[in-house]
């Protein structure tokens, strides 16, 4: 049976998307939220992108010798369902991630037991999330449940992140979303990863990117609050871990 997927587009080569491997990127299209900083808007859309076969984007990646890792982002993976067996096909020669915004728990079980490392989004305090993503409010109940899965999943790597957008998103939503993390014995890495105001960005065209410093300063905060590893993901430095 000959699988399909909606591919937005590629980056071949990132060190920053994993912390110490080489990875390519691969965006998946159509997206269930519409985030108001969302930097990769036009892959919301349903239908954007490009279809392509399975074993013709398996064999794409394949041929990059730069990489041992493959982290499948987007739009929202997790809505299409040729995802699973791509990450079937992916992990035979690669450590493989999946960014996700966590809202389809029963995917997000899937995933723990197919691939090595889950990147999930919680983006704001759950308070504002209908505002953030613009996405139904029930929707904080699907994400705090991928959260629970993944975080009792020990063999699978877990990132938690958050892009901090000055002005929108900062210090009260790392304050209480570290409270939650610390409530729930998180067991992964934490990321406060930069704001960028290019590429697809709508509303925060004019909002410039967090400093380092800044990433920093929340950083420590989270780590006052209990949280045991945050690292921050920055475009001068990389991935970083915090201490
Ligand atoms: S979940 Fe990600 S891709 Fe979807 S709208 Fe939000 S930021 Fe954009």
């Amino acid at each position: 049976m000959k699988h399909f997927l909606r591919i937005g587009g590629f980056v071949e080569l990132s060190t920053v998307d994993i912390p110490k491997r080489a990875c390519c990127v691969v965006f998946l299209a159509g997206c269930n939220f519409d985030c108001v900083f969302c930097q990769n808007s036009t892959l919301i859309p349903i239908d954007s992108g490009d279809l392509i076969e399975l074993t013709k984007l398996v064999s794409e990646i394949s041929k990059n010798m730069l990489i041992d890792s493959v982290s499948i982002s987007g739009g929202e993976p997790i809505l299409q369902p040729a995802l699973i067996p791509l990450c079937q096909e992916l992990k035979k020669n690669f450590y493989v991630n999946v960014d996700t915004n966590g809202s389809i728990p029963r995917v997000v079980e899937t995933l723990t037991s197919i691939v090595n490392r889950i990147a999930l989004d919680i983006k704001c305090e759950f308070n504002s999330y209908a505002d953030i993503t613009r996405a139904p409010s029930h929707l904080v109940g699907a994400i705090k449940e991928s959260f629970n899965i993944i975080n009792s999943a020990s063999n699978t790597d877990f990132e938690v992140r958050t892009t901090i957008v000055p002005s929108l998103i900062g210090e009260l939503d790392v304050s209480a979303i570290s409270r939650f993390l610390t409530a729930q014995n998180f067991r992964g890495v934490y990321v406060l990863q930069q704001f960028w105001n290019e590429g697809d960005v709508r509303e925060f065209k004019t909002i410039e990117s967090p400093t380092r410093s800044e990433l920093i300063k929340l950083a420590k905060m989270a780590i006052d609050l209990g949280v045991g590893n945050v690292a921050i993901r920055t475009r001068e430095q990389g991935y970083e871990f915090i201490s």
